[in-house]
């Protein structure tokens, strides 16, 4: 074994000593780890102050319990969260998570994993995540204000506009954004901008709903123009249904791409002839508004079909995973490849185990990890935050150009630091980038 497969073999056996059964929290910093310590090889002053170690460990965890009332009057008991990561280059920064699946070793995964991703964006914003176990689905809407409101009553005491930022994910939308807020606002007697993704009227920015999806699409738009290729024409696979799916459907048709799956927890539809926009305007009711499964597409549309488990066996030149960590394996990513796809862009956080990585790196197809593609959400919260700070509001055309250019300027970075012989391995390029400018801070403060 060399000298650094050796050092990240010690490093990872503390991250796993000191965190143990945080198998997804392992996964995220070992991603990482494989790709930082080579570059760090000869760099000693990051070996001397220990500043991979340091960046493995959040500077805390907030946890909390979150008692609230169903309709019918039972007391119910929920535990939240909050896990502020890192804050060497900004104020923690990072969305709130409402799964039953919410645990703490899948806040850390996201937390580290954020630390990297809003560096990138070249924002000064540090990185956290939070939520809780509580699941929205099926609840009433007092049912969700009465959690909501629960939840604030604690966690506002560790956040603010200079301190922490949180913002949504998954199950926490609109609905979920505005009942936080109204709460903080009612204990605090402040108007600050405390939360991003809030509503237009109180605060909001425009293109926030949109731009995680589409800064996946233009991501991938960008690898391919790289390769003189580009969407138009091509077949594309999505898996979710939600908020990033959608806005990622929405912008492969604008660049002239097929979109032919869609999935839920529950399975996914397979239409051939394409998620048109009417066929989006009725799933974001669907989904968004009337909170149904991605199985009544198929009831409304008689060229979609349903099938239970995951989209990737319908061929594709393109996937674009933008549903949930770890959904796609070691066979699925190679039947990906056997169907002739030729590039990746992750829209949900880590949807690729491992094995699935390296079989998409092996093939040398273009492939954009998650903190890369999907920064254009968390980029769009910091344009937010700015504007909550100087009282203005940025038009969508604005906006709509920041957002494009940061994604443009994030794939450059990771070709700068990835680029190899005959590939750019955009996954070391993207964790090099992100972590250079963390690491440079860190140091600058010492031993803190
Ligand atoms: P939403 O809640 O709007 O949608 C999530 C979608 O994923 C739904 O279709 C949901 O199906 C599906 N899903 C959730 N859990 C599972 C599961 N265990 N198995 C299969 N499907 C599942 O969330 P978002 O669209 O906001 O988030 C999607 C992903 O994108 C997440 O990984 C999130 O961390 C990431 N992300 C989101 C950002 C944002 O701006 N919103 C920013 C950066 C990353 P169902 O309805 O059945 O639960």
């Amino acid at each position: 074994m060399d000298k650094t497969a050796e050092y990240l073999q010690r490093f990872m056996n503390g991250v796993k000593k000191r965190s143990p059964g945080e198998d997804e929290f392992h996964q995220a910093v070992s991603e990482v780890a494989a790709t930082i310590f080579p570059y760090i090889a000869d760099k000693p002053i990051y070996h001397k102050m220990q500043i991979l170690e340091r960046m493995a460990e959040p500077d805390r965890v907030i946890m909390f319990r979150v008692p609230w009332t169903d309709d019918k009057g039972n007391i119910r008991n929920q535990r939240g969260y909050r896990v502020q990561f890192n804050n060497s280059i900004g104020p923690y920064k990072g969305g709130l998570r409402f799964h039953p699946s919410v645990n703490l070793s899948v806040l850390k995964f996201l937390g580290f994993e954020q630390t990297f991703k809003n560096s990138l964006t070249g924002l000064p914003m540090g990185g956290a995540k939070g939520g809780s176990d509580f699941n929205p689905k099926g609840k009433s809407d007092i049912e969700v204000m009465r959690f909501c409101q629960s939840f604030m009553t604690e966690l506002y005491r560790h956040i603010g506009e200079d301190t922490d930022v949180p913002a949504g994910d998954i199950g926490v939308g609109a609905r979920e954004i505005g009942f936080l807020f109204g709460q903080y606002k009612r204990i605090e007697n402040r108007f600050v901008g405390v939360l991003t993704g809030k509503g237009m009227e109180f605060g909001g920015s425009k293109i926030r709903t949109e731009a995680t999806g589409y800064g996946t699409v233009y991501f991938m738009e960008n690898m391919l123009e790289r390769k003189g290729n580009s969407i138009e024409g091509k077949t594309v696979c999505i898996s979710g249904s939600g908020n990033v799916a959608s806005y990622a459907v929405e912008k492969v048709n604008h660049l002239g791409g097929k979109v032919v799956t869609l999935s839920d927890s529950s399975g996914f539809i397979h239409d051939p002839e394409g998620i048109s926009p009417d066929k989006l305007a009725y799933l974001i009711d669907l989904k968004q508004v009337r909170r149904g499964r991605i199985k009544q597409f198929a009831d409304e549309y008689n060229s979609a079909t349903f099938q239970e488990g995951r989209p990737w066996n319908v061929p594709c030149d393109i996937a674009l995973p933008c549903a949930t960590q770890n959904e796609i394996n070691e066979e699925e990513a190679l039947t990906l490849l056997r169907n002739g796809c030729i590039g990746v862009s992750e829209g949900a956080n880590m949807p690729t185990e491992l094995e699935g990585i390296h079989a998409f790196q092996n093939a040398k197809i273009l492939y954009a990890p998650s903190k890369a593609a999907n920064a254009g959400g968390v980029a769009v919260s910091g344009l937010e935050m700015s504007q909550n700070s100087a009282r203005i509001t940025w038009s969508e055309e604005e906006l709509e150009k920041l957002l494009k250019d940061t994604m443009r300027t994030i794939h450059d970075s990771c070709v700068e630091f990835g680029e190899r012989k005959d590939h750019v391995d955009y996954l070391a390029g993207a964790n090099i980038a992100g972590f250079v400018k963390v690491a440079d801070a860190m140091l600058s403060f010492g031993h803190t």
